[in-house]
């Protein structure tokens, strides 16, 4: 059966449109993609967006998907990043076969294609200080004044950018810069500076150069390389398409790859932007990057989202070239419909409180069937202990209700889920006026599956046996910054809420989940789908994440 959200999704966005066009005027023979991280930071939502669309492009059309760190910036980069971003990407399922590709393996094809600049006249070493480029360049509505080192002879260059890759001169002192025009109103296009001095060591090529390309001039070159057709980056890049073109031209790539730029993904509440992210973690706000609060796909992961439920948000969002935000909501539409036929729905009670059975026979047990996901009924029965002493939420209790409170009071009548109807008599309370057991008798002609049918109740809460229930530390959580107070505060800093994680250190859970693994899914009945959490789980202590409640507030047109 269709699903209401691929109704939406049907229609060609704009980059397959332009793909189509491409093949069908014979300007690329095949279609490939590629996704280029920077190596300096964990991928978050965003990221998966761009890693599914650039996959799924090539996917659709028989191309191919590379892989690629674009590792030209030797400052922020760690193999801790290489190797989280590699598993990440498994994980959402885009699989780069055997084209994993790292920028800085073309450093020496860099270097030649900025000699070949030179020679064409299309290159000079320039010595101004990075103050004075600057202050040359001009403004938005100023033209920019021309470089004293732009007409340097070839040779003088060629002579000149040999000692800068020798390592004859410090960082800062010397920057190779494209030979442009230094009055395009592109200010892109005002003689940019392509290499620069920088005594670093690389993660890769260790201290081998001491030149490095920047961005512009590098990324077109990698995509050259690579044979790549349609390399698609974000709207803020726009302006630096005559750049990544005018480098391919000057440079001579036959059949050369086309820019092509969508809006980011922008999320509702939560953090996206590595920058901020990386102060969260730095400042230990949260617990690491993969902290089930944020939107790393590392968290996404641990804290339960699937695969599946990211491809389904990422296709929902679509593509589009104006920036906007989506509302965090959509994201948990989407797990919710990927979890509701796939996860076990069992009982868990995370703020427990004693039901007694005074009628109901002491050291007596007795097992009730219940169907694993009532809406699924391949995911087959299993039995559930009942007996004398249960536990149910400390909130499906009251002593004086409120109207339409439906649950259990004194005299009320309820359903035990799959179990008995009981009603409530009465409680116990501490010195201090806190509830510490509950009690109610059972009618035994009302067992759930008996065929009982002479009276309806309002209520059905859920439980589980006291004696077998196994026990678990449950977290929940909320949005980590309120997007209502601002996401920053007028300092610059994040305004995150203080909130946003919540831990019950004993919940009870019913017998069933003893033999769980690690990221496995559930739906706590009432109470929410949850995960059992990757990193804390160890034997004998079970830590589940909530992932999303079951109320939701998102709905699809
Ligand atoms: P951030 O802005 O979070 O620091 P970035 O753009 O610096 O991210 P890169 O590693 O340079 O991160 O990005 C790799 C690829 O992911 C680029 O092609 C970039 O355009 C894309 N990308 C980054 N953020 C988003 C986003 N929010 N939505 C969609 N694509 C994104
Ligand atoms: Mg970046």
């Amino acid at each position: 059966m269709e699903k209401e959200w691929e109704k939406d999704v049907i229609s060609k966005n704009f980059i397959e449109q332009i793909i189509e066009k491409d093949i069908e005027e014979g300007i690329y023979d095949h279609v490939q993609t590629r996704f280029p991280p920077e190596p300096n930071g964990y991928l978050h939502i965003g990221h998966a967006k761009s890693i599914l669309l650039n996959y799924g492009l090539a996917k659709k059309y028989h191309g191919k998907f590379n892989m690629r760190f674009d590792d030209t910036n030797p400052t922020k980069e760690k193999v801790e990043f290489v190797d989280s971003i590699l598993k990440d990407i498994k994980w959402l399922g885009a699989d780069w076969e055997d084209r994993l590709f790292f920028a800085s393996d073309y450093f020496e094809q860099m270097y030649e294609a900025a000699v070949k600049l030179i020679k064409k006249g299309k290159a000079y070493v320039c010595d101004l200080t990075a103050e004075e480029i600057k202050e040359y360049r001009g403004t938005l509505t100023e033209p920019g004044k021309e470089s004293p080192y732009r007409n340097r002879s070839i040779e003088e260059n060629l002579e000149l950018f040999e000692k800068m890759r020798e390592g004859c001169y410090q960082d800062g002192e010397k920057v190779l810069r494209a030979k442009i025009d230094m009055s395009s109103p592109n200010i892109n296009m005002r003689d940019p500076v392509i290499y620069r001095v920088a005594h670093m060591e690389h993660h890769n090529t260790k201290d081998k150069w001491c030149i490095y390309p920047m961005y512009d001039f590098a990324h077109p070159i990698e995509d050259a390389i690579e044979h790549i057709t349609h390399s698609i980056c974000t709207l803020e890049f726009e302006d630096h398409r005559p750049l990544y073109d005018w480098v391919l031209k000057e440079l001579e790539y036959p059949n050369p790859p086309k820019q092509i730029e969508f809006a980011k993904l922008y999320l509702t509440n939560v953090v996206t932007g590595k920058r901020y992210i990386k102060k969260l973690v730095e400042d230990k706000i949260v617990d690491g990057w993969d902290d089930p609060r944020l939107v790393t796909i590392a968290a996404l992961r641990r804290r339960g989202f699937t695969p599946e439920s990211i491809q389904m948000f990422v296709d929902l969002v679509g593509v589009s070239k104006a920036n906007s935000s989506v509302d965090y909501a959509m994201l948990e539409y989407c797990i919710r419909e990927d979890l509701k036929l796939k996860a076990p729905r069992w009982m868990a009670v995370l703020n427990p409180v004693k039901l007694v059975i005074d009628n109901y026979p002491e050291g007596k047990i007795e097992y009730v069937e219940a169907s694993n996901n009532p809406e699924n009924e391949e995911m087959g029965i299993r039995k559930i202990p009942f007996e004398r002493e249960l536990y149910i939420e400390r909130e499906d209790f009251m002593e004086e209700p409120p109207k339409k409170y439906f649950r259990l009071f004194p005299g009320n009548e309820v359903r035990l889920m799959h179990g008995y109807f009981v009603t409530c008599t009465g409680c116990e309370k501490d010195e201090n006026g806190n509830i510490t057991v509950v009690h109610c008798t059972y009618d035994p002609e009302t067992k759930c599956g008996s065929g009982f049918n002479a009276r309806k109740v309002k209520g059905t809460i859920h439980w589980v046996s006291a004696s077998e229930a196994v026990e678990a530390e449950v977290r929940l959580y909320e949005n980590i910054v309120d997007e209502e107070k601002g996401k920053l505060n007028e300092d610059g800093t994040l305004n995150y809420n203080p909130n946003s994680l919540t831990v019950l250190k004993k919940c009870y859970l019913e017998p069933a989940f003893a033999d769980v693994k690690k990221a496995d899914h559930f739906q706590f009945v009432r109470n929410g789908y949850f995960c059992v959490d990757t990193k804390d789980t160890e034997e004998g202590h079970m830590v589940f994440n909530r992932i999303v409640s079951l109320k939701s507030s998102f709905t699809i047109k």
